[in-house]
């Protein structure tokens, strides 16, 4: 197939705290390029479906490929515009991949996994497993300059710091970091808990629901599951 259209419903956008990554019992390690910024950082782009189900690593034919400035596009889709195109008159001869976007990934989709790396692996596994299944709609470049445009969209340190909510090591209740969100982003968010290395229940991911275009933040057809307490630790980073 030439060109195949969308086969997903919405996505999730996800955030995580790295303040409850690192304070596991299993720990994190800092990214080669230094500690990251104390702010929420991108986990990933999810392509998902209404019933809950989601599909993974649809593409093996299309590995992320972060350092060629130019490759051939993978498939002319007319619709499909990538972000920036090498053009000779009509035809498409080459596509720009993410080598422009790397020192905005680096700061704002940092990794936090063990051994230090340089974000590249954490990159690849999320292209890799969740943007291939959304390739006939966001291609590479397109892919993480959703992702970046996105967390510009939706602060959720400012919009939980406007409700007194800061990552100081205390308790909050899960109604009102869902409401501070709510209010200061416009859409519902999904909370996912993690346990610190004394075993309390924190603030570890935040979830955002996105339309098929990558590009608006929607009310959620579906939430995710797993449970949190009534009142969450908001730790520091
Ligand atoms: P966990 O089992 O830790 O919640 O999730 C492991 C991984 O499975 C996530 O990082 C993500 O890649 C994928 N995953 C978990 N839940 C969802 C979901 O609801 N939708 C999608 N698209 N992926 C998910
Ligand atoms: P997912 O849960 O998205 O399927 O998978 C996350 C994968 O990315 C895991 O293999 C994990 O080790 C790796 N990874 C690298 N850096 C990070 C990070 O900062 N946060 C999370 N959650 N996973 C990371
Ligand atoms: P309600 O629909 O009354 O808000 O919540 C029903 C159940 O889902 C409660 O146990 C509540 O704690 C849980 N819940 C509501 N919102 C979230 C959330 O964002 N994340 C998690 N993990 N649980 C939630």
């Amino acid at each position: 197939v030439l060109c195949v259209s969308q086969d997903f419903d919405f996505f999730y956008f996800v955030q995580q705290w790295p303040g409850s990554y690192c304070d596991t019992k299993q720990s994190c390690c800092y990214p080669t390029t230094g500690k990251p910024a104390a702010d929420f950082g991108i986990h990933g782009l999810w392509p998902n479906y209404q019933d809950g189900n989601y599909p993974q690593n649809c593409d093996p034919k299309n590995p992320f490929n972060p350092d060629k400035t130019w490759r051939p596009p993978a498939t002319y889709c007319p619709w499909r515009r990538p972000s920036i195109q090498l053009r000779i008159g009509f035809v498409t001869i080459g596509v720009f991949v993410v080598a422009d976007l790397r020192s905005s990934l680096q700061k704002n989709w940092p990794t936090l996994a063990c051994p230090s790396g340089n974000g590249v692996s954490f990159w690849t596994h999320e292209w890799e497993k969740h943007g291939t299944c959304s390739e006939s709609v966001l291609d590479q470049h397109g892919y993480f300059q959703a992702a970046l445009s996105l967390q510009k969209q939706a602060k959720l340190l400012q919009a939980l710091a406007s409700a007194g909510i800061n990552p100081d090591g205390g308790s909050y209740s899960m109604s009102n970091i869902k409401r501070a969100i709510q209010e200061a982003v416009g859409f519902t968010p999904w909370i996912e808990c993690n346990t610190d290395a004394s075993g309390n229940s924190q603030l570890y991911q935040i979830y955002l629901c996105v339309d098929t275009s990558g590009k608006n933040l929607i009310e959620c057809p579906v939430f995710p599951k797993g449970k949190c307490g009534s009142e969450i630790e908001f730790p520091s980073f």
